[in-house]
């Protein structure tokens, strides 16, 4: 599928590189790595380390910084390429080129100095973005007015932190953290919760388990455990009380990187589907002449070309927020395209047939991956709910 709407040859230069790191790193590893019952096993340094060769790993960062200072649009290009490889090593990168981004627009100089800078020497430096907790998620997606439990208490010359946080991509990999906690416990958590910088092995700071995924097992996931931490005034990010806010404001095209994604599965799956068309023969023809398949086939990239346009517009606008950013593109793309992933997946096993029950057709570990964006980056029903709270009427 070549449709992806290139607007020029940096965009295509770049693309043209991440399709062949795919073929070359990405397809030959993911279905051993996805078959690993450890939860921990998916994932892999050797197609980090290649990434970065690549400068994949650092790309959003401006030029200045050591990176490439690639757009969200053309970001979310890229995600998308890498989510056709695999969904766990397109969330690794999705979420990793995402924070740089936030960290250089957030973080002070001083802070800078002590995370991006050895970021970007480290090859193996991944980021993760913690604020997700066990009893609090819808809440602050909506958000309700209710507090995290995770708190940091304001002590002489920084905080003390307490609690846990639970589902965190990248979190047992990562070198570098943007963390939310309780900062006012009198506020609800958009007036009172706070954003701090964190690296791994810092004192009080922990790795709980991984959770074992039904997909995207190319990621790890994992809970991240705060107990008497001590966080020095330094490592606040932005305005205290304020890290939800700083958070929005800095980054806009979180929800399309998301939808980008899982994008990649959905052509995944249609390529998948095509293919088999093609070559499996039923009523004496291939099943793609047969009407009901045909006609199936153009849903599917109706439901691709639509998602990718809507995608690509709220990429586009979160970078020219002047040209008319409305706030529910910051939620709805991702809910718009997992719909469709998820569609076009089990469309994908039904035109394999039987075939497709059989692990050997990798169908049911696309089936699987599709399933991951109903709920990440905010379950769908309740990204609705917030793009509806944004609308007028
Ligand atoms: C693979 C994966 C990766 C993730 N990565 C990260 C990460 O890197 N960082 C991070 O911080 N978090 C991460 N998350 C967490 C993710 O954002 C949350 O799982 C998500 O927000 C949903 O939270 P929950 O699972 O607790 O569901 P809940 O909030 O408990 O919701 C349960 C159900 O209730 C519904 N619901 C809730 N409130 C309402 C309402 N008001 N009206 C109607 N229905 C409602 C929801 O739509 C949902 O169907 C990840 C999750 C997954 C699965």
């Amino acid at each position: 599928m070549e449709e992806i709407f290139i607007q020029s040859e940096d965009q295509r230069a770049i693309l043209e590189s991440v399709r062949r790191f795919v073929e070359q790193e990405v397809t030959p590893r993911a279905a051993a790595l996805d078959a690993d019952p450890d939860p921990a096993a998916g994932f892999s340094w050797e197609i980090v380390e290649a990434a970065d060769a690549l400068g994949l790993r650092t790309m959003t960062l401006s030029e200045e910084l050591g990176g490439m200072g690639v757009d969200s649009l053309t970001t979310a290009m890229v995600v998308e390429e890498l989510g056709r490889g695999d969904l766990g090593v397109s969330v690794i990168f999705a979420q990793t080129l995402k924070i740089a981004a936030i960290m250089e627009k957030a973080l002070t100089e001083d802070q800078k100095a002590r995370s991006l800078v050895p970021f970007v020497d480290d090859p193996r430096a991944i980021l993760s973005i913690a604020i997700t907790e066990p009893e609090n998620a819808s809440n602050y997606i909506i958000p309700y007015a209710t507090s995290f439990n995770t708190r940091a208490e304001k002590t002489d010359g920084g905080w003390i932190a307490n609690g846990m946080k639970h589902f965190i991509s990248n979190s047992n990999r990562a070198r570098f953290f943007l963390v939310f906690m309780q900062t006012d416990v009198s506020k609800p958590m958009a007036e009172g919760a706070s954003c701090f910088l964190l690296e791994r092995d810092h004192p009080g700071f922990t790795v709980g388990r991984v959770h074992d995924k039904m997909g995207e097992r190319l990621a790890n996931n994992s809970e991240l455990i705060f107990t008497d931490c001590f966080i020095p005034d330094e490592n606040l990010v932005g305005e205290v009380h304020n890290g939800l806010k700083t958070l929005g404001e800095f980054f806009p095209s979180s929800n399309s990187y998301a939808g980008a994604s899982i994008l990649g599965v959905a052509v995944a799956c249609y390529e998948k589907a095509l293919d088999w068309a093609q070559t499996r023969i039923q009523g004496g023809k291939p099943l793609i002449e047969h009407d009901g398949i045909r006609a199936q086939v153009a849903e599917m990239k109706m439901l691709i070309d639509a998602s990718r346009s809507y995608i690509h517009r709220a990429a586009w606008l979160a970078d020219h927020q002047e040209h008319g950013w409305d706030p529910t593109l910051g939620a709805l793309p991702k809910v718009m395209a997992s719909q469709a992933a998820w569609k076009i997946a089990t469309w994908t096993l039904e035109i394999h047939g039987g075939h497709g029950y059989m692990k050997e057709a990798g169908v049911e570990k696309l089936l699987r991956d599709a399933a991951a964006f109903l709920h990440s980056d905010g379950v769908n029903r309740t990204l609705l709910l917030r793009a509806a709270n944004f609308m007028e009427w």
